[in-house]
């Protein structure tokens, strides 16, 4: 059977993101967990979202760009989804990654590239969140955020953390110091047990004592994860801390769990969907495959059909 190991290693092949995304045929595999190609096609998804209590974050799927040039078009390509989140009055945020930016050609690159992102959200009274990458990622992305975030209110950027990694308790609580808004989500990457639990019991437990952290701090936070455990824990600690509904909001990707994410928004719980569009989808399509291996059936069912 194809490990998660595996998958994530495929998804890193970027011989293969060039013929997966060059194949029209792939590209209709990918509609569960990618809303289209283009952000028109993505804004009626986004519309039914709303119309159904939920809000949602814009990703442009493109990761670790190759040139200053392609960041550059990167950098439009979001100031046009902040144009259009206002045109459309559709309730969305957005949310980038710094490799997008240009952070492994240079760090000082990627921080000016998302620094004019978040300005202009800023100027729109719009949110920005940095999404977190694999961990050669993580102490620069941490830094990055902390700049932009002495630049620019609580309410404009925020980050992501793993739980999968042994630092984050500690970087949680640096940045609710600053105070900063944080997702929490148990983490994507194939990472060395040298920086992460290699046991999903031990990043399930960190997953926890994390959001109880967020949770107290009274800051508005983002609890990212489809698993019913990690949700029942967060509703069980908020009701027990008398934290309100309103204080923090759940969060899932599009087309996963459609049925909990539904659940929660009618139950009056704040829930966000992250939703990518896009050409370049293969790596993050691989990530999803990886996540739950069944998921390749779902795709070989697809294949079959043609
Ligand atoms: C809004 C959001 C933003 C994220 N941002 C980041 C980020 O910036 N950096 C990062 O490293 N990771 C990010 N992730 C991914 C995250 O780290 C996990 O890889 C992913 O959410 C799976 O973990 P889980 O909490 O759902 O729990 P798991 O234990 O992996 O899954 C629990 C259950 O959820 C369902 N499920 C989970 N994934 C899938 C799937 N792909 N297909 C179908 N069912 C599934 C299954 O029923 C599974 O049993 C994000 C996730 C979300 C929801």
């Amino acid at each position: 059977m194809i490990t998660r190991n595996a998958l994530i290693w495929l998804s890193r092949q970027e011989g293969l993101k060039d013929l997966a995304t060059r194949f029209g045929y792939f590209k209709k595999l990918t509609t569960r967990f990618v809303a289209g190609d283009t952000l028109n096609d993505t804004i009626p998804r986004i519309r039914q979202f709303n119309a159904e209590n939920c809000t949602a974050s814009f990703d442009h799927l493109n990761e670790a760009v190759g040139s200053a040039d392609e960041a550059e078009q990167e950098v439009a390509e979001y100031l046009n989804i902040l144009a259009k989140i206002d045109e459309e009055r559709i309730r969305s945020n957005v949310s980038i990654k710094l490799t997008q930016f240009g952070l492994a050609l240079d760090p000082e690159l990627a921080y000016r590239n998302a620094r004019r992102v978040v300005e202009e959200a800023h100027r729109r009274g719009n949110f920005v969140r940095v999404d977190m990458e694999d961990s050669s990622a993580t102490q620069a992305t941490i830094d990055i955020f902390k700049r932009l975030r002495s630049e620019f209110d609580l309410n404009t950027v925020g980050i992501v953390l793993q739980s999968y990694l042994y630092r984050t308790f500690a970087d949680a609580q640096e940045l609710i110091n600053l105070p900063a808004r944080i997702r929490i989500c148990k983490g994507a990457y194939n990472e060395p047990a040298e920086v992460a639990f290699p046991d999903k019991k031990d990043v399930d437990a960190n997953y926890v004592k994390v959001m109880q952290l967020l949770l107290s701090s009274g800051i508005y936070h983002g609890v990212a994860t489809h698993d019913p455990k990690m949700i029942d824990a967060t509703i069980d600690f908020a009701t027990r801390e008398g934290i309100g509904k309103e204080k923090y909001e759940f969060q899932m990707l599009y087309g996963v769990r459609r049925d909990l994410q539904h659940q929660l928004a009618r139950n009056g719980f704040n829930m966000r969907i992250y939703v990518p569009y896009g050409k370049h989808w293969y790596p993050y399509f691989m990530r999803r495959l990886a996540e739950r291996p069944a998921n390749i059936w779902f795709v070989l069912k697809n294949l079959a059909k043609g």
